[in-house]
């Protein structure tokens, strides 16, 4: 009996992983009135507690942000009332609606899963619930973009997957897990045209990176490292050891492997002599500021004694990355930089090169993080972002409960 009950426990923990998140969409913008329109799958429509109706084929809501700090809701062309909540809750797994923004630019997006919608100080805050492996869909769609390798997009399933675990609680104060923007993981949209990503996230579900005692590691990647990825401590002043510089000859050919900039000299000296007191008298300086040069990725301008982190450089004039070398062209300072992003972790240009070499995402992986191992999330010792799931519906009511929609941002 006891050996059955046992059984039962691991038969539900295994069950259990298949979690939902909450994802802030649109959570760039500012958003006074959006509305939802049906594509696949009939929805309920709640408001605070109210159950108002179902929206079915053709059918539509408004809501709009209003100053009381609720949201007045809109079925059809039918005024509902103004709430502090409305829900909109799938019928069938897999439904997804249109949003709509209107008298904006920004053209209407396609979400799976449910929706929870209150008021924040920017406008309508709009919280998608989304099952795990469809947000990664999007999210790999969104941020590794068509026309790859399976094996490609596989490693970044299994590399936004742990990202997203790692970070779930970003967001808690607001009320959600992960924003949809760069800040936590592009979610522009569900996913939508692709049959391959569907099947590299099918054929890595569950799977996670991990390393020594069995946590997650931080999935960092970026777009193009430029020959050399960063050591992470040249970003985040913590040094990992399974995220160590990789010499990456995969991605020097590719898109975003080289950029210049050309910033007027008088612009870039004043940074240095105003946010860093560069005395005028250090000639050393005065020279090398306009011939800094990276043959190998440093993580300090010209020498860290003077204490100015690349990244600060990078922040401030907008750069593609630290790693660049400076050329004095008279009035300006040339700058010539390698790759675009931070540099830590995953080159996506370099794995997408990879993938089409015939590597494996295995290989892909063990590439870029050395010493970590692919695993399902059920060998996971460290839970602790599994406490999340407590929020998560079991049933309608507990759902409501458990809810931390209510704080506003
Ligand atoms: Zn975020
Ligand atoms: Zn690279």
């Amino acid at each position: 009996m006891v050996k059955c009950v046992f059984f039962l426990a691991i038969l539900l923990m295994s069950f259990s992983y298949a979690q939902t998140i909450r994802v802030a969409v649109f959570s760039g913008d500012k958003i006074n009135r959006i509305s939802f329109s049906y594509d696949i799958s009939s929805y309920s429509i709640y408001a605070d507690t109210l159950y108002v109706g179902e929206l079915n084929k053709s059918d539509f809501v408004d809501l709009v942000a209003l100053d009381s700090s609720k949201v007045k809701l809109i079925f059809g062309v039918l005024e509902i009332g103004s709430y502090k909540k409305i829900k909109l809750i799938q019928n069938q797994s897999h439904g997804f609606l249109t949003l709509t923004q209107k008298n904006t630019e920004i053209k209407p997006r396609k979400y799976v899963g449910d929706f929870e919608i209150t008021r924040n100080k920017n406008g309508l805050s709009i919280v998608n619930v989304v099952n795990l492996e469809d947000y990664i869909a999007g999210v790999v769609e969104s941020e590794g973009g068509v026309g790859h390798h399976l094996e490609y997009y596989k490693a970044q399933a299994v590399l936004s997957r742990t990202y997203a675990l790692k970070n779930l609680s970003r967001h808690e104060k607001a009320g959600y897990d992960l924003c949809d923007r760069v800040h936590c993981q592009a979610y522009l949209n569900k996913w939508r045209f692709s049959n391959t990503i569907l099947q590299a996230v099918a054929e890595t579900k569950q799977e996670v990176l991990s390393h020594g005692d069995s946590s997650l590691v931080e999935g960092f990647y970026h777009a193009n490292c430029g020959g050399q990825t960063s050591s992470a401590d040249y970003v985040w002043n913590e040094s990992l050891p399974y995220l160590s510089p990789v010499i990456d000859t995969f991605c020097i050919h590719a898109k975003q492997a080289n950029w210049e900039k050309r910033i007027s000299k008088a612009k870039w000296e004043l940074f240095f002599k105003e946010k860093y007191f560069i005395s005028e008298s250090d000639s050393f300086f005065a020279f090398e500021q306009f011939n800094f040069k990276q043959e190998n990725r440093k993580a300090f301008f010209i020498s860290p004694k003077y204490g100015i982190p690349l990244r600060d450089i990078r922040d401030e004039f907008n750069l593609k990355s630290t790693y660049f070398s400076c050329f004095d062209e008279g009035e300006f300072v040339l700058l010539k930089g390698k790759g675009y992003g931070h540099g830590v972790g995953l080159c996506q240009e370099g794995a997408m090169k990879m993938a089409k070499s015939k590597f494996t995402y295995q290989q892909i992986l063990m590439y870029y993080y050395s010493g970590t191992t692919i695993v399902d999330l059920s060998t996971i010792q460290n839970k602790s972002f599994f406490n999340k799931s407590s929020k998560e519906p079991i049933t309608f009511e507990t759902y409501f409960e458990n809810s931390t929609a209510e704080k506003m941002e």
